[in-house]
């Protein structure tokens, strides 16, 4: 008789999507005054740019004759036209020394963020923002190295690493000392983004414990602010603790085309082993590599004219976040992030709970927004808001808002 892994039964069971989506459905039913605004979930809106689709255009055609057809790579890290153009436009260009064999191309961060944990021993003590981005919760909950869950949605073996208002969204160094951290910046809900001397305390105190931090960076291409670093590898000491994890996702909106990487320095080593020796076996063992077509559509994001059309578009969502700001700063609403990246986070009005104000902007304004409380406890009294819309759509939902509050 075959046993399941039973560390998936642990798992609440994606409470906070399904839980929006079965209010925004009964509040439809209900003949809503005006059409709903849709400012929840975090996909981008608009289309691939011209640069991008004629790379896959161009590379559909070479699959389609038989001398410039491909199969399976050599090795599923990537293809080097690929590995080559990330070095030298997102690390050697911001004098990060960060080489194509340290990079392996994937079809995406987040596979990649849950897919890292088979690299590491199931005994490895887990930190995690609270507020927190759920894959890594939910992946290391299901490898087993979670605990248990309680009824207030706290795991046993994980620390929790408060980002409140008080300590500008960003964690401070634990108590308990963890094996693995994680670090998403531009930050995923808060929209908070780290500075290097922010970044520099957890890196020293990686490299004096032995610890590895993850770092998501899925939202880099949002920073607006040059002092900030969109790398962790641009503060001294990170390649020996730092792993990155970068997407084509929210930087080209590739969400449904699929591509991202993983950056493994050479110097990153635990236990004797360079870490990227087992993330390479991981990866040619369970994969095969992310598609000739897609990689083409990645590398043409770097192109001059795919830099322009990309930078357009975030230009774009990042109006969005700045109408957004300006709309919660008329309404008297406290509100932060939305500058270096594409969320904002908006304290509740009169302290009310996350679920309640996001009933009552659903309700009056006919606007869905992401409450805090289904990120983690410290995102109580908080709801989160996307700049990925439509201008037009997000100038209204904004509209509204301000006539309701
Ligand atoms: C959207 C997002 C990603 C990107 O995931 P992909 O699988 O590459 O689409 C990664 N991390 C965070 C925090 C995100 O919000």
């Amino acid at each position: 008789m075959v046993k399941i892994n039973d560390n998936f039964l642990k798992l609440p069971g994606g409470y906070l999507f399904p839980e929006i989506s079965r209010r925004v459905k009964a509040f439809s039913a209900e003949n809503p005054p005006k059409p709903l605004i849709r400012l929840g979930i975090g996909d981008v809106t608009q289309p691939l740019c011209p640069a991008v689709i004629d790379a896959m255009h161009k590379a559909t055609d070479e699959m389609s004759n038989k001398e410039t057809f491909r199969g399976y790579m050599d090795d599923s890290s990537g293809y080097e036209f690929l590995r080559n153009t990330i070095s030298e436009h997102d690390y050697k260009a911001r004098s990060v020394n960060i080489g194509p064999d340290e990079i392996f191309v994937s079809d995406g961060a987040k596979s990649d963020c849950g897919n890292i944990g088979d690299i590491f021993s199931v005994d490895n003590v887990v930190a995690v923002c609270d507020p927190v981005y759920p894959v890594y919760v939910d992946t290391n909950a299901m490898a087993g190295r979670a605990g248990t869950v309680g009824a207030d949605g706290i795991w046993s073996n994980l620390i929790y690493l408060p980002c409140t208002e008080a300590n500008g969204f960003f964690p401070a160094l634990p108590k308990k000392v963890p094996d693995i951290i994680y670090i998403c910046s531009p930050n995923n809900p808060t929209g908070a983004t780290a500075t290097k001397e922010q970044l520099k305390v957890w890196v020293d105190y990686a490299n004096a414990h032995g610890a590895i931090i993850l770092f998501d960076s899925a939202y880099e291409s949002f920073i607006t602010d040059s002092s900030l670093p969109h790398s962790i590898y641009e503060v001294p000491g990170a390649e020996t603790c730092a792993i990155e994890f970068r997407s084509f996702s929210k930087t080209a909106g590739f969400t449904g085309t699929r591509c991202a990487y993983t950056v493994i320095p050479s110097a990153l080593v635990r236990g004797g082993v360079q870490l990227k020796s087992l993330w390479i076996r991981r990866q040619n063992t369970k994969y095969n590599g992310a598609p000739y077509v897609i990689q083409r559509a990645a590398e043409a994001v770097y192109s001059p004219e795919g830099q322009k059309q990309t930078k357009a578009t975030i230009a774009y969502y990042l109006n969005n976040a700045k109408v957004i700001l300006d709309g919660f700063s008329k309404a008297g609403i406290t509100a932060y992030g939305g500058v270096n990246a594409p969320y904002i986070w908006a304290k509740t009005p009169g302290g009310i709970p996350s679920w309640g104000f996001f009933d009552l902007l659903l309700k009056k304004a006919c606007v869905v927004t992401t409450p805090g409380a289904g990120f983690g406890p410290a995102g109580e009294g908080y709801i989160r808001v996307t700049a990925f819309g439509d201008a037009e759509a997000t100038k209204d939902a904004v509209k509204r808002i301000i006539e309701v509050l």
